[in-house]
């Protein structure tokens, strides 16, 4: 950076700080958001609101008001009249204002002291290339003592760098949705010449982005289709006979979605499969007959939770809807916190056959099991099962095993396409019948009192409560109450009377799951904790849930962590105890307005705009969508039609040597299963 001019070694560090370390870094930095100063004016046509003029400047003079309170005052005139122009606490200005140059100024024209005044305007030399007025001007994301007024400085010397830059798009692509260039765009994107420029610009990044993503999950794709695995034939009688012992009926998506794995299992090809359903909308059972069908048959299953404690519960969830049918027995758990002898004992019996459907945490193939009949690998709630993880396991079986991923994050149907392209999907978009809707409030901190009241009476008339809090322990930084902090107020002076337990992820797994157990055994009445519940914890008597500084999770978050109650008989409540008095946010607003996840990942989406994937963040996802809306339909399918176009023609992609390189590291991420 520093053989920019104007950016020396303390700049540079500065520069370092946003993560631009290189001109290269430079070039994609891109704006946060543009100020419009394009349209210049004459002073006697300006109107309240930012104004731009072309003005020669007089009488530039500083003087203190009062302490700490230091005015400047200027004016400036073209032909058409004089405007008074000040700053406040910018006693360098008066200085820095040539008397009688023509300047481009830029600011805020409106009343000060009953004076119609341009407010600390930003002023420039006249010149052919502005880059601080008398244009769209890009504002970056700043750090201190690094504006973005310094950092278009330093873009404006990489423009000759831009111009040269390769194309990165096939031409034929390029040629066919008449896009942008790719020198052209990054011009733009930094120094935009008209709103409809930029719109141009931008229109072809995200193209760019998502035309990447989409080619890199069509060629996993590909690949995955190329494999072998094991055809698992579809037994009729067996499905009819779990379904008979169950203790409710299917839902028709539920009957769907088993209809369609028990498809995809039957052939050669490898099944890839994405369950997607909102929380309680019963993915397990689905799982569990897809699981049935492989051990009936003589096969291995891996069944992966996110945690442990998910891992133990779901170990006691399928063992007993599999019990019925004489398969309780081949159900075994393998996780990390098993004492030594317990885990030899599980292993033993993996590898003779017995266990045969094996649940645990990703560990489970981390660990030296030998899991030589493994057919089918189901993934509950994980974002992150690569094509490396699955190759391991490969490696053991001898052939590729049919996948199956379930997940809550409701991922609209055009991103899923993109993200996930190369996953079939199934979708449980109703949830099971007689359910009702979770009631959601938002609660002024002052009502504290008052809901604790109402709480009580549901405590004691036998309902449970979950209370969330963003943090373990209270600190410095954060002014949010810690999950230690609430169980000790909770259980020394509000609900003192009650049995009260704290589960946070700093606890030993022994002592997390001691906790759960007592909880699920209702000898808990509150269960205080972090969010370490937040995905498929299911305590069917825990009717009601407490967020305290909702404001701290996203909404995605807000959403699984409400999942948690509404699970059994009794109408379901959760409480959002906002931190202070004021307004909640819209996302807030928008959670307690439905209870229809889809609904709400679209409300995100809109919310939080370009780039924003709906829960992904959590999950640790390095796809970062800089530019592409993932609301633009259009944009979208047209550039997935592209990535189509072109791997369907038999021309190799090798040679769009930058192209690639982005496709092959989006390989590894797209990789949802
Ligand atoms: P999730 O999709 O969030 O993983 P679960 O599989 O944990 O949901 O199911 C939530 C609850 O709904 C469980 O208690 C389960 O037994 C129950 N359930 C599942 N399917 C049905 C159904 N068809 N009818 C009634 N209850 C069901
Ligand atoms: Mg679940």
């Amino acid at each position: 950076m520093t053989e920019l001019k104007g950016v020396g070694e303390a700049q540079a560090k500065r520069f370092a700080v946003l993560g631009v370390k290189t001109v290269d870094d430079l070039i994609n930095y891109y704006p946060r958001r543009y100020d419009d100063f394009s349209a210049l004016n004459p002073v006697n046509k300006i109107q309240p609101g930012p104004v731009t003029i072309r003005a020669v400047v007089k009488q530039a003079k500083g003087r203190h008001l009062r302490r700490g309170l230091h005015i400047t005052e200027a004016v400036a005139s073209d032909d058409t009249g004089s405007v008074r122009l000040v700053w406040f606490n910018q006693p360098y200005r008066a200085d820095a204002i040539k008397s009688g140059q023509e300047y481009f100024i830029s600011g805020e024209y409106k009343l000060s002291y009953r004076r119609l005044t341009i407010m600390n305007p930003r002023v420039e030399a006249v010149s052919e290339f502005p880059v601080n007025t008398a244009r769209i001007l890009s504002v970056y994301p700043e750090t201190k003592d690094l504006t973005s007024r310094q950092i278009r400085l330093a873009a404006r010397q990489v423009l000759p760098i831009i111009e040269k830059l390769p194309e990165t798009l096939p031409l034929a692509v390029i040629k066919k949705h008449e896009l942008m260039s790719r020198a052209e765009a990054l011009n733009a994107l930094h120094f935009p010449d008209s709103a409809k420029q930029l719109e141009a610009a931008r229109h072809r990044l995200g193209f760019e982005e998502i035309f990447q993503l989409s080619l890199a999950s069509l060629l996993n794709k590909q690949e995955n289709q190329s494999e072998q695995s094991f055809k698992i034939p579809f037994k009729e009688k067996l499905a009819q006979d779990f379904v008979k012992h169950l203790p409710f009926k299917l839902t028709d998506a539920q009957r769907k979605a088993v209809w369609q794995i028990y498809l995809d299992m039957q052939k050669e090809e490898p099944m890839n499969r994405l369950l997607e359903g909102d929380v309680g909308s019963g993915k397990t059972v689905v799982a569990v007959m897809a699981a049935l069908m492989a051990i009936a048959q003589g096969w291995q299953v891996a069944f992966m939770a996110p945690t442990e404690l998910l891992a133990r519960q779901h170990s006691e969830t399928i063992h007993s809807l599999l019990e019925s049918l004489g398969y309780g027995q081949t159900v075994d758990l393998l996780v990390g916190s098993l004492k030594p002898d317990q885990k030899a004992r599980a292993r033993e019996s993996i590898a003779a056959g017995r266990a045969q459907l094996i649940v645990g945490t990703q560990a489970l193939i981390q660990e030296q099991v030998d899991m030589h009949k493994l057919a089918l690998i189901i993934v509950d709630e994980q974002h992150r099962f690569g094509v490396e993880q699955r190759k391991t396991l490969m490696a053991k079986a001898g052939r590729m095993p049919h996948v199956l991923s379930l997940t809550a994050t409701p991922i609209p149907r055009s991103l899923a396409l993109t993200l996930y392209g190369e996953l079939d999907i199934s979708l449980l978009a109703s949830k099971p019948q007689g359910r009702h809707p979770i009631v959601t409030e938002l609660v002024s901190p002052n009502s504290r009192a008052q809901l604790y009241k109402k709480i009580d009476e549901k405590l004691a008339a036998g309902q449970q409560m979950f209370v969330v809090c963003p943090v373990i322990e209270d600190s410095e930084v954060l002014d949010v109450r810690s999950a230690e902090q609430v169980y000790k107020k909770l259980s020394t002076k509000d609900f003192k009377h009650r049995r009260i337990g704290l589960l946070h992820g700093r606890q030993s797994a022994a002592d997390k799951q001691k906790t759960m157990l007592k909880f699920i055994n209702h000898e808990l009445d509150i269960l205080v904790s972090t969010t370490v519940i937040e995905v498929g914890v299911d305590v069917p008597n825990a009717s009601i849930m407490l967020i305290e500084s909702p404001e701290r999770f996203g909404l995605a978050q807000l959403h699984q962590l409400r999942g948690r109650v509404g699970r059994g008989k009794q109408q379901a409540y959760c409480y959002l105890v906002l931190s202070d008095s004021q307004a909640p946010t819209k996302r807030l607003r928008a959670l307690a307005s439905s209870t229809d996840g889809f609904r709400l990942a679209q409300m995100d989406l809109d919310l939080r705009g370009p780039g924003a994937i709906y829960g992904t963040a959590q999950h640790g996802h390095d796809i970062d969508l800089r530019v592409a809306q993932l609301s633009d339909t259009h944009l979208i399918a047209d550039a997935r039609a592209a990535a189509e176009t072109v791997l369907a023609q038999s021309e190799s992609l090798l040679k769009y040597k930058e192209l690639m390189k982005q496709v092959t590291r989006l390989r590894a991420v797209t990789n949802l299963n």
